[in-house]
């Protein structure tokens, strides 16, 4: 018999959260035990801040009163974090709650005044010459802990300019943000989404939301194309106008690099964690000639679709029509099961997770949409879900619980200082995680549809997470170049390095579409943060490389890629992220690395094919292979 509080939601519900049992709600009186408990922090806290600037202009007396400063920013750190996230926390719950809703943007004011309060600190330490403090970390073990953080203080340092530079650039400063503006109004704000007509006479407004719904699950042909069509057109019709404001972009990046002394705008955005700039001209080198695996996927799906084209609007539809519905009670054991290769101990972790209310599973009315991981330092991690028993949710509770993990033993050896960890790393569990998950499931799946279902979820999210992200990090790569080699800026143009580059990754798998080659024009990151979707890539690869060693048939390499592993989440942000990687074990300058995720692509693929060909009637006219 189930136990008495059993709860699974209907589908389409909302439930309001009083009516979910508590085990499905995560616990915050490891937090904080009560209000009373979170207004004394809070006091606490705004006391800390007041005290601190007694700390100022005297940094340079020695290294015990250095050390004492930086304990002090430690201290107001720890503080911040169970204040911030107490209230942040029950906020997500239920965000129509006013009185919550308060309470955090009182922590939210409390921060900026913090900022304010310590923004001397680093001009100051920085103030100290290097050879000085590199003197007292020699001397003072304590202040030694700190070392890297000083370190990579001085390493920012480099490219800092005198205060008649600075000022200036802050002046310039005010533009930064304009053309992301600019983009962000034209493409949410005055937006105007085109309105379809489907074959079965519903009407759809494509919002990016129901455009994604639509090429997933629409299995007319024609339905698909005529919503890309329509979506993409409203990218063409305003082609000159994002163009420009790309330039904007561009133009920004390649000012910001010139003045402050970086030959190029990939140097000067890799230079804050220390990432040699081959690390990402390897991985779009190495991923262009690892492309055979995803083309053979592309020309299965064109055959096991059967239609006489395929383009960009076919590759999301699933190949079988399967759904499997995921009870949040069982998949629980299986999570834990799947993680049996890292050992127990990391077994009993993600078992505490389940057991010790870290999780806050289903949607209710008011709840906060997506999923997180929150590090909240002095309690332990907490995760945010919208449970609803598909196969994406499932791999979202196994992500997320990777990104707990890194945050649990992260937390559990690393002082505060180096608790946290960069984006750079941060994707690497999460997706060692889903990667373990997956193999279970493979080997437990009960049915071909099941198994061809599970393949197409890890054979999508490897083109989605690896290829498309490289293939993105080398369109804003080529087109930065234009302007550092003071090439005109203009829609043909970036619309051309567009079409090249989806020429270069299917080949003629996919037939073209006049239309696609605007695609740049809709991607927000491009826009809004140049140089950052690589490192979902080089979190891939890494991964990818990683699971190479825990999958080893030898039991002793196998031991030796899992404690590596290992001591890679406990090392948190301790060091730069390429050194961490490479004490792990994964060098991502080198080529091979980065073919780990073609091989992984190749042996999924080849599954698939396998699953699929058992049951497709070759006709000899591939036009006519039919699924049966
Ligand atoms: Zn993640």
């Amino acid at each position: 018999m189930p136990p008495l509080d059993t709860f699974r939601p209907e589908p389409g519900s909302l439930p309001a959260r009083d009516k979910i049992p508590s085990r499905y709600k995560w616990d915050l009186t490891s937090i904080c035990a009560t209000w009373d408990d979170w207004s004394a922090g809070y006091t606490r806290l705004d006391a800390a801040i007041a005290a601190f600037t007694a700390f100022q202009g005297t940094l340079a007396q020695g290294a015990e009163r250095l050390l004492a400063a930086f304990k002090a920013m430690d201290e107001m750190g720890e503080l911040s974090y169970r204040v911030w996230y107490f209230a942040s926390l029950q906020y997500d719950e239920d965000q129509r709650n006013n009185d919550i809703n308060a309470r955090r943007q009182q922590v939210q004011i409390l921060f900026a005044r913090q900022q304010q309060a310590s923004s001397w600190f680093n001009p100051e330490v920085l103030a100290i010459p290097l050879e000085t403090v590199r003197g007292w970390l020699d001397a003072n073990a304590d202040l030694a802990l700190y070392r890297f953080a000083i370190e990579s203080l001085f390493h920012e340092q480099e490219h800092v300019l005198d205060e008649q530079g600075e000022r200036l650039m802050s002046y310039a400063g005010r533009f930064n943000s304009v053309p992301h503006d600019s983009y962000a109004a034209l493409t949410t704000a005055d937006v105007k989404f085109p309105l379809l007509t489907l074959a079965n006479g519903n009407q759809v407004t494509l919002t990016y939301g129901q455009y994604r719904a639509l090429l997933e699950t629409n299995r007319n042909q024609d339905d698909r194309a005529a919503a890309y069509r329509a979506f993409h057109q409203a990218f063409a019709d305003n082609q000159n106008t994002y163009a420009a404001l790309y330039n904007g972009v561009l133009q920004r990046d390649w000012f910001h690099a010139r003045a402050r002394g970086y030959t190029t705008t990939l140097d000067a955005a890799l230079h804050g964690n220390n990432i040699p700039t081959s690390v990402v001209e390897n991985l779009i080198e190495v991923t262009k000639q690892g492309v055979e695996p995803l083309r053979r996927y592309h020309r299965l799906r064109r055959r096991v679709l059967g239609g006489s084209t395929y383009r960009l609007f076919d590759v999301f539809v699933p190949l079988v029509e399967h759904t499997v519905r995921y009870p949040y009670d069982e998949v629980g054991a299986w999570i834990v099961d799947s993680v049996a290769p890292l050992g127990r101990q990391y077994q009993q972790n993600v078992q505490r997770a389940f057991d010790g209310r870290w999780i806050d599973v289903f949607e209710n009315s008011g709840k906060r949409s997506g999923a997180y991981s929150a590090p909240v330092y002095g309690a332990h991690p907490y995760m945010l879900l919208n449970y609803n028993e598909t196969l994406d949710a499932v791999f979202t509770l196994a992500h997320e619980l990777g990104h707990s993990m890194h945050t649990l033993l992260s937390q559990q050896t690393q002082p505060f200082v180096y608790a946290s960890y960069t984006i750079f790393v941060a994707e690497v569990p999460s997706t060692l995680n889903e990667a373990l998950f997956l193999d279970l499931m493979l080997e437990r799946a009960r049915s071909r549809d099941e198994r061809v279902v599970l393949l197409q979820h890890a054979i999508d999210s490897i083109a989605s997470t690896f290829y498309t992200q490289v293939m993105f990090a080398d369109y804003e790569l080529q087109a930065h170049r234009l302007v550092e080699q003071d090439h005109p800026v203009t829609a043909d143009a970036l619309n051309a390095i567009y079409a090249g580059l989806l020429e270069a990754y299917y080949g003629d798998v996919i037939d073209t579409e006049e239309v696609s080659r605007v695609t740049w024009a809709r991607i927000p990151h491009f826009f809004s943060t140049p140089y950052y979707v690589y490192q979902y890539a080089t979190c891939f690869a890494s991964s990818a490389s990683l699971m190479q060693g825990v999958r080893s048939k030898a039991a002793a390499e196998r031991k030796d890629a899992v404690d590596r592993y290992l001591d890679l989440l406990r090392a948190g942000g301790s060091d730069y992220p390429m050194n961490l990687l490479a004490r792990a074990g994964v060098d991502l300058s080198r080529p091979d690395t980065v073919r780990a995720v073609s091989a992984e692509l190749d042996s999924l693929v080849c599954r698939l094919e396998a699953e699929l060909e058992l049951t497709m009637k070759d006709t000899k006219d591939t036009k006519k292979i039919v699924l049966t």
